[in-house]
């Protein structure tokens, strides 16, 4: 089988992966005249969209997608009927240096299937980064996937080639993980986030300057991140947040992904027919955000009375809806916390807010510069020209101003 057709099958392979960002790595750049690539601010990794709107990486290849083992949702499981590839360790490194050079990438997002053992896969994963740094001195982005049951010394390895590691957790509740992925383990997954977190801290720790200009080793300096597939098995939206915020708070991840889960051929049974509505898992994103920028506790952004957040509305939003007793709020003296859980108030603007009223009180005619939706703020807030009136904050019809107005499916003629 040519490179191409390999290509072809392992890019395509790997599309189901969303965890392919390439932020918050240490700066690096070849305008030394030594080495290829950089990782210069802004540039990142190209990234394309597929047809179901997935977020896909030009070169985010497995190395193979055989595998041993039998994942229910995973299109490479041993018992799926697709075709099979592999790339040696040369060609992964020849191909990404040459798309390197034509522009079509700017680093890395290599994964695969698990073959002959855990170590035997990493071993070769690492390979591919250990050769693109030391022999072509590669200074591009590298994100590679872990394999949890993987020797200690490969996964220290891995760490000191690539710029972010990640160990997808899979599914939120660890009796779905051992009904849709038996061979996994999700005791290995999270002892190893844990031994990454370790490593982690201990790097972030050695690499502060010393007086005498000392650095300790290099450890994966865009940190950890993971991925959860929504919408293979029951859980709701309230457990994948709290499980988010365990994982946070644990093995203090950069990023958790959410991905929708796709319906694959030939699936088991124990899967959904159809994928969730995307939507759901842009407002586990937003309901993500709420917790890592804007101070709000897993318990309190899900609504218990079904555990799902809101699809018609943004979960910040949904959340003041249900806590209008907190509002109006007056924007010229309420603190940074309670300006960040206004509707419409994004991190950016509640910033510009504080620094402009130091100056001079904020009007409604200030909201605009500010980039503050009105029609969503207005509701929650008070500015020396503006008072919601007092039915309306307390009024049925408020959450209806804000849902989408519905539409008339086409009949077609
Ligand atoms: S380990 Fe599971 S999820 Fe990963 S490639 Fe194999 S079957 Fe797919």
């Amino acid at each position: 089988m040519d490179v191409k057709r390999k290509l072809e099958i392992l890019a395509d392979a790997a599309k189901y992966d969303a965890s392919c960002a390439s932020s918050g790595t240490e700066k690096r750049d070849s305008r030394d005249g030594k080495g290829v690539g950089s990782t210069d601010a802004g540039m990142g990794i190209c990234h394309s969209y597929a047809p179901d709107g997935r977020c896909i990486s030009l070169l985010k290849i497995l190395l193979t997608n055989a595998c041993n083992y039998d994942c229910l949702y995973c299109v490479n499981r041993a018992s799926s009927n697709v075709t099979r590839a592999r790339f040696t360790v040369d060609e992964v490194v020849q191909l990404t240096l040459d798309f390197y050079r034509r522009n079509y990438i700017e680093g890395l997002f290599l994964s695969s299937g698990i073959i002959r053992s855990a170590d035997y896969t990493m071993e070769q994963v690492v390979a591919v980064a250990r050769k693109l740094r030391e022999e072509h001195h590669f200074r591009g982005y590298i994100h590679l996937k872990t394999i949890p049951e993987a020797d200690d010394v490969l996964i220290t390895e891995a760490g000191k080639h690539a710029d972010r590691l990640s160990i997808n957790i899979e599914v939120p509740e660890e009796d779905s993980l051992a009904k849709l992925a038996p061979e996994k383990n999700v005791r290995a997954i999270r002892r190893t986030m844990g031994r990454l977190r370790l490593k982690l801290d201990e790097a972030r720790e050695g690499r502060k300057p010393t007086p005498r200009g000392k650095v300790g080793p290099r450890f994966a300096p865009a940190g950890q991140s993971t991925q959860m597939i929504v919408g293979a098995d029951s859980a709701n939206d309230s457990t994948i947040i709290r499980t988010s915020a365990n994982l946070y708070g644990s093995y203090n991840l950069k990023r958790i992904y959410y991905s929708a889960f796709s319906p694959i051929p030939d699936a088991s049974r124990s899967l959904p027919l159809r994928a969730p509505p995307l939507i759901r898992e842009h407002r586990l994103y937003q309901a993500d955000w709420l917790m890592r920028f804007y101070g709000f506790e897993a318990d309190e952004i899900v609504d218990d009375a079904d555990g799902m957040l809101s699809l018609d509305m943004d979960p910040k939003l949904a959340w003041a809806l249900r806590n209008r007793e907190r509002f109006p709020l007056d924007v010229n003296s309420a603190s940074r916390e309670d300006l960040l859980r206004v509707p419409g108030f994004g991190a950016k603007a509640v910033q510009r807010i504080i620094e402009t009223r130091r100056i001079s009180s904020i009007r409604v005619g200030d909201l605009a510069r500010l980039h503050i939706p009105r029609n969503k703020a207005l509701p929650f807030i008070v500015l020396p020209d503006h008072r919601p009136a007092v039915n309306l904050l307390d009024g049925a019809n408020l959450a209806e101003r804000f849902k989408p107005k519905a539409t008339q499916l086409g009949l077609g003629f």
